[in-house]
C-alpha cells in the first residue's frame, strides 16, 4: 500500500493539526457491502432498493470468481461503487458500477438487464462493457489522443467515463499481485489514455493518482529512490514548513481573515517529469511543496494574495491569475510563488471552497452540488464549459439535459474506427465503408466492392461507429458506383467518386469516337492505324492528325470525335489523304463492303449499343427508343450521340437540316440494363383507377417510374395520363399495352410519340 498511505498521509505529516482528510476505510471495509450502503446515505430509500437488487445480482454472477490477490471477485465492483459514491453520483451509475464486469465475464445479456434494471442503467453497463473491449495497444503519440477520443465518442454518457475511470483507479491500486509485464503494460495504458481523460474532466485528484500508481509500476527503482530523496527532504524542511505555517496564520488572523490552509507536497511523478524535462537533479528541484489558502467567498482570494504579498516577497513572473482565465478544463485558482524566510521558493493557491471542489473533482462535481444542495458557489464559477455545465444543474431540471449539456461540450462529434491492423481513423458522424475506404487510399475507394464491420458483411451504406473494425473488400474491376454519391459524408470521397466518373465518361468518349472513326474510314476503303503507341509510324501519322485538328493528342481528338464535337467523316476524309501522301491506297475489300454491301446493318459496321454507353449515348426523350424500335443516330455538337427512333418526327426534322450528322446504330443482342417507354392512357375517373393501372403494369412485369397527369383531367368523367415504364424491349411494351387494355377503367392507350 506504499504510495496510497503516503499520499494519505502527507498532510498529516507536513503540518499535524492543521487540516484532515475523513480516515479511508480499510481494505476489507470497503469490500463489504454494508460499508458502501454507509456512503450511499446521500440517496432516497427506493435508490437504496435497487442498490441492493443490482448488488445481490452482481454477487450471483461472480460467485466462484476470485481476483489475483484471492479475495472473491464481487469485492471489485463494490470498491468501484464505493469511489463512484464519494462523488454523489445517481442510483443508476451506482447500480452500473456494481455490474460493470457481469455482462463481459458472466454472459449476462444487456436484455436481461434491461428487463430487471431498466433500458438507462443496462445501457450504463453496456456501455462499459463495450469500452473494455478496447485495449490500447500502439506507441505512437498522436494514436493515443485519437484512441482517448475514440473512448469518449464511444461513451456518450458523462457517467461511463466516471465508472471507468473509478475502475481502472481501484484495478491500479490492487495490481499488487499481477504478474510485472501485465502491471506494466495497465500501468502504460493508465498513463497514455486513461490519465489525460481524467485530466480533461478535471477530476484532477484521480488524475494525480494515476499519474503516481503508473510511475511506480513503469518505473519501480526511480520511483523508489526519489521516494527515499523527497522523504529526507521533507525532514530537512520540517522546521521551515512550521515557521512558514506559523507566520502565514498569524498573518491572516491580524488582517481579520478566514481561511483554511492546508500544506500540499508536489506528487512524485510531477517531480519526476520537471527533472527529466528540465534536466534537473532533484536538488534543484526547488518547490517541492506549497500551499492552498481557502476562503469563503471569491474576493477575499485577492485579499489573501495582497496579505501573503505583505508578508513575503513575491517572485516576479509566478502569478497566475486562473480566477479571471480558468483553464480549459474548469481549474480555477490564483497562483503565486513566495521567496520563504531561507530563501526557497514556495507556491500559494487562493481558492474558495466551491473551486477547490471543481479542482479536485473536476466534472464530477455537479453530482456533488447536487447533493450538498449548494446552487449559489457555482454561480462564481467561470470556466466555459464547467459554468455551463453547473449552470443547468439547476434543481427544476432534469439530470438527462445536464448529460445532454457535457455530450456537446465534451464528446468529439466524430466516429473512431479501427483498420484490421489495429491503426485509428477518424471519420466525421454518419460516414460509411465507402468513406472509409477513401480515407485509406483512392485506389481502396475506387475498387471497392462490399465491407465487413466486426467481421460481418455491411452494406457499403452503412453507418459506421466508434469501436468498429473495418474491413474493404476490393475487386481489380470494380468501379465506383454514381449511387454512392448520395451517401457519403466526407469530401475526399465525393471529391474521387466525381473524379472517377468524369475520366470515365472520358473513356467512353474515347471508345465511341474510336468505333466512329473506323466506321469512317472503312466508308473510304480503309482499316483504322493502330493506336499503339509502340508503332512509330502509325504513331506519327495519329500525332499529325491531332495536331491538324486542334488537339493535344490522340486521346483528345477521339474524345471529341465521341462527343459531336468533330465530324468523323471529315477526320477520316483527312486522314485517308494523309495515307495517300504516304503511298497507301484504299484496300477494294474494304472499300466494296463499307459502300455497296448488302446488308447495311452489319458492313457499314454501325455503332452498336446494349444499354452500358453510359453519358456519351443517350436516348432521345421525344420518342424515347427501346431495343426492338428501329433507331438512328444523331452526334449532336458537343453532346454526344443522340439517338431517335427512325420514325420520330423530331428526328426527321433534325435529319433534314443536317444530314451529315447522323450515323448508323443498332441494337445489340443482349442488353445489359432497362429501358423507359412513355405510355398515354386514356381511362374513366374514378376511385382505384390507379391502383387498377399499377396492377396491369406489374402483371406486365414492368416497373412504372413516373406518372404525370393533367390537372383539368381531374374534374372530367375521363383523365388522360402519361406513365415512364421501365421495360425490356419494344415487345415488353408491347406486352405492358395489352394488359393495360385488359383494365375496365382503361378506355384506350397508346405509345407516346412526337
Ligand atoms: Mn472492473
Amino acid at each position: 500500500m506504499g504510495l496510497r498511505s503516503f499520499a494519505a498521509s502527507l498532510p498529516a505529516a507536513l503540518m499535524p493539526g492543521l487540516h484532515k482528510t475523513a480516515p479511508e476505510p480499510t481494505q476489507a471495509e470497503a469490500a463489504s457491502f454494508d460499508a458502501l450502503l454507509h456512503r450511499l446515505t446521500y440517496l432516497p430509500k427506493g435508490d437504496i432498493k435497487r442498490i441492493r437488487e443490482a448488488y445481490k445480482f452482481a454477487d450471483e454472477a461472480h460467485l466462484g470468481q476470485f481476483r489475483a490477490s484471492g479475495e472473491p471477485y464481487i469485492t471489485h465492483p463494490i470498491a468501484v461503487a464505493g469511489i463512484c459514491a464519494d462523488w454523489r453520483l445517481d442510483a443508476q451509475a451506482i447500480m452500473a458500477a456494481l455490474m460493470h464486469d457481469a455482462m463481459e465475464d458472466c454472459g449476462v445479456t444487456k436484455t436481461e438487464l434491461i428487463e430487471r434494471f431498466e433500458a438507462p442503467t443496462a445501457e450504463l453497463v453496456d456501455g462499459l462493457t463495450k469500452l473494455d473491449k478496447l485495449q490500447f495497444s500502439t506507441k505512437e503519440e498522436s494514436q493515443a489522443e485519437s484512441f482517448r477520443k475514440m473512448l469518449l465518442a464511444m461513451a456518450r454518457d458523462v457517467r461511463v467515463i466516471l465508472i471507468k475511470l473509478a475502475d481502472r483507479l481501484h484495478n491500479m491500486r490492487t495490481m499488487g499481485h499481477m504478474a510485472f509485464e501485465k502491471r506494466r503494460r495497465i500501468a502504460r495504458e493508465t498513463l497514455d489514455i486513461y490519465a489525460p481523460i481524467a485530466h480533461r474532466l478535471g477530476l484532477n485528484e484521480i488524475y494525480r493518482e494515476l499519474q503516481e500508481l503508473s510511475f511506480q509500476y513503469i518505473h519501480p527503482w526511480r520511483h523508489g529512490a526519489l521516494s527515499k530523496a523527497i522523504g529526507k527532504a521533507r525532514g530537512n524542511r520540517r522546521d521551515l514548513v512550521s515557521r512558514i505555517e506559523r507566520d502565514v496564520v498569524k498573518a491572516f488572523a491580524d488582517a481579520g481573515l478566514k481561511v483554511e490552509i492546508q500544506g500540499r507536497e508536489k506528487t512524485l511523478f510531477s517531480i519526476y517529469k520537471k527533472m527529466r524535462e528540465k534536466h534537473l537533479s532533484f536538488a534543484q528541484v526547488s518547490d517541492i511543496f506549497g500551499f492552498r489558502v481557502v476562503v469563503d467567498e471569491l474576493p477575499q482570494c485577492y485579499l489573501a494574495l495582497g496579505v501573503l504579498h505583505q508578508l513575503y516577497k513575491p517572485q516576479p513572473g509566478r502569478f497566475k491569475d486562473y480566477i479571471a482565465i480558468p483553464k480549459p478544463n474548469g481549474y480555477q485558482s490564483l497562483h503565486t510563488t513566495l521567496v520563504s524566510p531561507l530563501g526557497t521558493p514556495v507556491e500559494f493557491q487562493m481558492r474558495t471552497e466551491t473551486m477547490h471542489m471543481v479542482a479536485e473533482k473536476g466534472v464530477a462535481a455537479h453530482w456533488l452540488y447536487k447533493a450538498k444542495g449548494n446552487a449559489q458557489a457555482v454561480q462564481q464559477l467561470g470556466s466555459r464549459w464547467l459554468q455551463s455545465l453547473i449552470d443547468i444543474q439547476d434543481e427544476t431540471r432534469d439530470a438527462s439535459e445536464f448529460l445532454e449539456h457535457v455530450k456537446i461540450d465534451l464528446f468529439p462529434d466524430a466516429v473512431y474506427v479501427f483498420t484490421p491492423k489495429s491503426k485509428i481513423m477518424a471519420l466525421p458522424r454518419g460516414a460509411t465503408p465507402v468513406d472509409y475506404a477513401y480515407a485509406i487510399h483512392s485506389d481502396v475507394g475506387d475498387h471497392c466492392v462490399a465491407a465487413k464491420v466486426n467481421g460481418e458483411p455491411v452494406p457499403l451504406r452503412a453507418e459506421l461507429r466508434s469501436g468498429d473494425v473495418v474491413e474493404i473488400i476490393t475487386a481489380t474491376g470494380a468501379r465506383p458506383n454514381p449511387a454512392w454519391l448520395s451517401f457519403v459524408r466526407t469530401g475526399r470521397a465525393r471529391s474521387k467518386i466525381r473524379h472517377f466518373l468524369k475520366n470515365l465518361e472520358q473513356e467512353e468518349s474515347q471508345e465511341l469516337g474510336q468505333k466512329m472513326l473506323a466506321q469512317a474510314l472503312r466508308a473510304e476503303g480503309l482499316a483504322l492505324p493502330s493506336l499503339d503507341a509502340e508503332d512509330p509510324e502509325a504513331h506519327a501519322l495519329w500525332l499529325d492528325l491531332a495536331r491538324w485538328a486542334g488537339n493535344r493528342n490522340v486521346h483528345e481528338l477521339l474524345v471529341e470525335v465521341g462527343l459531336g464535337r468533330k465530324i468523323a467523316t471529315i477526320v477520316a476524309k483527312k486522314m485517308a489523304r494523309m495515307l495517300a501522301a504516304q503511298g497507301q491506297r484504299p484496300d477494294a475489300v474494304t472499300l466494296t463492303l463499307g459502300r455497296f454491301g448488302t446488308d447495311d446493318q452489319t458492313t457499314q459496321g454501325q455503332i452498336t449499343l446494349d444499354g452500358s454507353e453510359g453519358a456519351t449515348v443517350r436516348l432521345a426523350s421525344c420518342c424515347r427508343p427501346v431495343p426492338g424500335d428501329d433507331i438512328k443516330g444523331y452526334l449532336g455538337r458537343g453532346e454526344g450521340l443522340i439517338v431517335h427512333t427512325a420514325e420520330c418526327q423530331v428526328g426527321r426534322r433534325l435529319f433534314q437540316r443536317d444530314s451529315e450528322h447522323w450515323i448508323a446504330v443498332a441494337w445489340a443482342d443482349e442488353m445489359t440494363r432497362s429501358f423507359e417507354a412513355a405510355i398515354g392512357v386514356l381511362m374513366k375517373n374514378g376511385k382505384g383507377v390507379l391502383a387498377q393501372i399499377a396492377t396491369a403494369v406489374s402483371t406486365a412485369e414492368a416497373d412504372i417510374t413516373h406518372i404525370s397527369m393533367s390537372d383539368e383531367s381531374q374534374a372530367r368523367e375521363t383523365a388522360e395520363m402519361q406513365l415512364l415504364i421501365s421495360v425490356r424491349d419494344r415487345l415488353h411494351v408491347a406486352e405492358v399495352l395489352r394488359m393495360l387494355k385488359r383494365s375496365p377503367a382503361v378506355l384506350r392507350v397508346w405509345r407516346i410519340k412526337p
